[in-house]
C-alpha cells in the first residue's frame, strides 16, 4: 500500500501520519459487482422525469442549504416533520459529520465490526477513540451483552443493519437496549434496509429513544449512488447539532433536483427492490450449490461468500472474465471472504459461471 511522502508524513496532523491516500482499486470491467450499486439503474420513466427537473434547475444560484424541499418529501415518506431531517451528500458526509459534532479526542465510538471501514476510519480522522466490539466470527451475529455493556460509556455506537458485508439485521430489542445503556447517541445505519424483511429498521424506536438516529442512503434502493445523497433521522436537537457542523453547501442543486423526483416516485422503484431481493435468493442458491462456497444469508443487495484461494480468485474474475467483485479476504475476520452485489439476471449468471469455472480450476492447481 503507497503512504505519504516523508515530506507530509512531517507536515500533516501527527494523528494523520499513517494514513494511505485513497486507492479503491476502481478497474473498469464489464460487470461490476463490487459496489453495492443498484445495476438495474433509475427505472426509464423516473429518469424522464428526473432529467426534466435537472434541465429545468438553475445551477447559477447556491442550494438551498438544508434542501428543505427534499427534507420534507423525506419526512413525509417516514412520518416524521422536516426537524427530524437532515440531508448530506452521500451517508458517508453524515457519518463524517457524526464524528465531527459528538467525537474527538478523549472520547468513544462504539464499532461492531466486520462491518463498514468508513466508521473507523471517519473516527480515526476525528481522534476518535474506536472501541470494537466483534461479531460472532461463524455467524457475524453481535454479542449484545458485551456490546450493550461498551455501550454504557460511549459517546456514539454505530451498528449496521443490514449490515455490511455479512448481511444480517439488528433486533430491535438490541438497539433499544442500547440506546437504554448508551449515554451518547446511537446510529443504525440502515443503508440497506429497503432490501430487507419488513419491520426490520429501527425507525419506531425514534418516538421512544431520543438519542437513536436513524442513516438511509438513495444510493442502493433508488440507484442514486452517483448523485450522493443520504439523510439521517432523529430528535429534532441532534438534527440541529449535525446541522451546526456541515457544509453548508454540500448537496448540491442538481442532486436536490434529482432525489427530489426519486423520493415522491418511490413507489416505482418497488418492483426493482423486489427483483433484486428475489435474484438475491436465486444468486444465494447457485453459489451455495458450487462446492467449497460458504454463502451468509443476507438482507442485503450482496451476499458474503467464503472460498479458498479468495483473492486469487478475485483477480482472475476481473482479469479473465472482466467481472468485478470486492474482496475481503485481508480485512480482519474475513479470511478468504469476498463480496457479491445481487446484480441482473445476466451479471449474476456471469458470476455465477465464472466462479464456478475458477474454483474447479484452482481446487485442482490446489
Ligand atoms: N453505510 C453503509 C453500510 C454503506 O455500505 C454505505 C455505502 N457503501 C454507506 C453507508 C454510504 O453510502 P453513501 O455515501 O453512498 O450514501
Amino acid at each position: 500500500m503507497a503512504q505519504l511522502s516523508s515530506r507530509m508524513q512531517a507536515l500533516v496532523q501527527p494523528h494523520l501520519r499513517t494514513l494511505e491516500p485513497y486507492d479503491p482499486n476502481f478497474a473498469p470491467t464489464r460487470v461490476n459487482l463490487s459496489a453495492n450499486e443498484n445495476t438495474y439503474g433509475v427505472p426509464a420513466r423516473v429518469r424522464t422525469a428526473m432529467d426534466a427537473a435537472l434541465a429545468a434547475t438553475p445551477t447559477n444560484r447556491y442550494p438551498d442549504p438544508m434542501s428543505n424541499d427534499l427534507r420534507d418529501v423525506l419526512a413525509a415518506r417516514h412520518g416524521l416533520s422536516r426537524e427530524n431531517v437532515i440531508v448530506g451528500n452521500g451517508g458517508d458526509e453524515l457519518l463524517y459529520n457524526l464524528v465531527l459534532a459528538f467525537g474527538g479526542p478523549g472520547r468513544t465510538l462504539v464499532n461492531v465490526p466486520p462491518t463498514f471501514s468508513e466508521y473507523a476510519f471517519f473516527a480515526s480522522l476525528a481522534q476518535t477513540s474506536v472501541v470494537d466490539v466483534w461479531r460472532d466470527p461463524n455467524t457475524f451475529a453481535p454479542r449484545e451483552d458485551e456490546l450493550v455493556e461498551a455501550a454504557r460509556t460511549a459517546n456514539l455506537v454505530v451498528l449496521t443493519s443490514p449490515n455490511n458485508p455479512t448481511g444480517d439485521v439488528a433486533s430491535a430489542d438490541l438497539v433499544r437496549r442500547l440506546c437504554e445503556a448508551c449515554p451518547g447517541l446511537v446510529l443504525v445505519d440502515e443503508a440497506y434496509v429497503e432490501f430487507a424483511e419488513q419491520d426490520t429498521s429501527a425507525e419506531p424506536l425514534l418516538a421512544e429513544c431520543d438519542n437513536l438516529l436513524v442513516l438511509h442512503t438513495l444510493s442502493k434502493a433508488f440507484a442514486l449512488a452517483g448523485a450522493r445523497c443520504g439523510y439521517i433521522l432523529a430528535a429534532p436537537d441532534v438534527i440541529d447539532a449535525l446541522a451546526a457542523v456541515r457544509q453548508i453547501y454540500s448537496v448540491n442543486v442538481l442532486t436536490q433536483s434529482a432525489a427530489l423526483v426519486a423520493v415522491e416516485r418511490r413507489a416505482a422503484f418497488a418492483p426493482v427492490v423486489e427483483k433484486i431481493v428475489a435474484k438475491r435468493g436465486r444468486l444465494c442458491a447457485s453459489l451455495e450449490r458450487i462446492g467449497g462456497v460458504r454463502v451468509w444469508p443476507s438482507q442485503g443487495n450482496f451476499l458474503l461468500v467464503r472460498v479458498a484461494r479468495a483473492s486469487r480468485i478475485r483477480e482472475r474474475l476481473r482479469d479473465e472474465f472482466s467481472i468485478l467483485v470486492r474482496d475481503f479476504s485481508y480485512a480482519p475476520g474475513l479470511a478468504d471472504c469476498l463480496r457479491i452485489t445481487v446484480g441482473t439476471p445476466e451479471e449474476n449468471d456471469a458470476v455465477i459461471e465464472a466462479l464456478s469455472a475458477l474454483v474447479l480450476e484452482e481446487a485442482a492447481n490446489a
